[in-house]
């Protein structure tokens, strides 16, 4: 039963051979089970999925039932969930409790999914191995001394393992898409704007973008269905009519033109992976699409430029975070200073901490304009080459990420090399475009993700492509060895 997609779980539930109640006790037995050895929930809402389960199974009785209806999924614990902690992995947020759900929560809950619980992550979401958890780092179903990817490690490992048959996650230079990969499973970041922020805890406004985790391009275009929209609670959402993803899906790719841009093959790609890649490019040759060559010149500035950008943005972000409004607060503060000062020494991670340092000096008097201000412009480069990039091809494609999954603590130690693991993701959200990633094969054993990027609002078209692909490819439908 687990290893079902969305799309099958929806005809058995709408077939009347199974029940959410008895799909949601199946997963939560699940997680039970096995995840005390991946920890990839930080929260599990047993009682509750079993309310909204019962609700859906009634609702359907009534003749209430849509697509989603009564199936369970897990949300990253950076959305906000009314009445139930939401952390961002975080000890500054262990403590808090949402008096507020998150757009994508609502909207996936008037839908009729049922939350299974939260998924762990890096903290607030910065990170691209899901170790810098305040409860600890997540394993990769396929190899656990290996990790997950990040920051929605915590829902790719879940999907991959079978714990949930969805989860939702965020992507601010790649924490959707880099773990779908590591993982084996099928990860897309909308264009910038298409799904709402309202809700999910801000890293970096101008970049973050929510989207689902699932094991097929099918499931992900039924989960953005219900996820995207306008919402006047967010002020970058996208005024844009409501789009049904899954009409397009079966289209034939002929003619269809793909661009390969040199600078996604360089020398820090993988061999196993570029074998990988490179089968994947002859299947959708075989299905009539046309491969081109492009260039995207500025790709080695993505990192730099994201590195001034993102962290600019979290320190304004995170400035919330005081101690007098809501969660962690020092014990008997000295003064207000003293609040401050320890409140915020104690209840940051190291790599938050460094980030909005970085962020800080970034954006201090007299620096503005020699890194934040020289940071937008090449991010305006970086635009402009998939804009003129497009201009040849109708989707661009490459590897997810340089590497299949690192080793746990391989990458700690070295915030460089760890930050160089986004290298073929960060500039889609830089450039504001949605990215998909898709099983494509295995290099030592492990899952390698096929990225497939399109122009501002094309994700029906990534979807489309993805979808042909997996019908004559069965790579999301491998499970990780000791996942029965
Ligand atoms: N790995 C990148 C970072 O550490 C991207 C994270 C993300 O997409 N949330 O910032």
């Amino acid at each position: 039963m687990h290893d079902l997609t969305l799309a099958e779980l929806s005809a058995a539930l709408y077939r009347g051979e199974t029940t959410s109640e008895e799909l949601t006790r199946h997963f939560l037995a699940r997680i039970e089970r096995l995840d005390s050895g991946l920890n990839s929930f930080v929260t599990v809402t047993a009682e509750r999925a079993l309310d909204q389960a019962r609700a859906a199974d009634a609702a359907r009785r009534r003749g209430e039932a849509g697509p989603l209806s009564g199936i369970p999924l897990a949300h990253k614990d950076i959305f906000c969930t009314e009445g139930v902690k939401t952390s961002c992995g975080s000890k500054m947020l262990d403590s808090f409790i949402s008096p507020y759900d998150a757009t994508v929560v609502e909207r996936l809950r008037a839908a009729g999914m049922v939350m299974l619980g939260k998924t762990n992550m890096d903290e607030f979401a910065m990170g691209s191995s899901s170790e810098t958890s305040f409860y600890g780092p997540v394993r990769n179903p396929w190899d656990r001394e290996r990790v997950p990817g990040g920051s929605s490690g915590g829902s790719a490992c879940a999907v991959a393992a079978r714990l949930a048959p969805a989860a939702t996650g965020t992507d601010t230079g790649g924490s959707i898409r880099q773990p779908a990969a590591l993982c084996g499973v099928t990860g897309i970041k909308p264009t910038y704007g298409r799904v709402s922020r309202y809700g999910m805890v801000a890293f970096a406004s101008s970049l973050d973008q929510g989207g689902p985790i699932t094991q097929t391009a099918e499931d992900a275009a039924l989960m953005l269905n219900a996820m995207s929209g306008f919402d006047a609670r967010d002020s970058t959402s996208a005024q844009r009519p409501d789009e049904d993803y899954t009409v397009g899906l079966d289209a034939a790719l002929t003619g269809l033109r793909i661009g390969l841009p040199k600078e996604f093959f360089d020398a820090g790609l993988d061999p196993g992976v570029a074998r990988v890649i490179e089968a994947a490019i002859k299947e959708l040759e075989a299905l009539g699409a046309r491969v081109i060559e492009v260039e995207l010149p500025n790709t080695h500035l993505s990192i730099p430029v994201y590195y001034v950008v993102a962290p600019a943005e979290c320190s304004s972000n995170l400035a919330r975070f005081d101690g007098v409004r809501y969660g962690y607060r020092c014990a008997a503060p000295a003064d207000l200073h003293d609040l401050y000062c320890r409140t915020r020494g104690e209840g940051f991670g190291a790599e938050v901490k460094r980030r909005i340092m970085i962020g800080t000096y970034a954006l201090s008097a007299g620096y503005y304009d020699a890194y934040y201000l020289k940071a937008q412009q090449i991010r305006r480069l970086i635009r402009d080459d998939y804009r003129r990039a497009f201009e040849r091809v109708d989707v661009i494609m490459g590897p997810t990420s340089p590497s299949v999954a690192f080793k746990l603590g391989e990458k700690t130690g070295d915030p460089i090399t760890m930050y160089l693991s986004d290298i073929y993701t960060i500039s889609v959200n830089l450039a504001g475009l949605p990215g998909i990633s898709i099983p494509a094969g295995f290099a030592e054993g492990l899952p390698v993700g096929l990225q497939l990027i399109g122009e501002h609002f094309g994700e029906a078209r990534l979807l489309n492509i993805a979808h042909r692909y997996q019908q004559v490819t069965d790579w999301h439908r491998r499970t990780p060895p000791g996942i029965d």
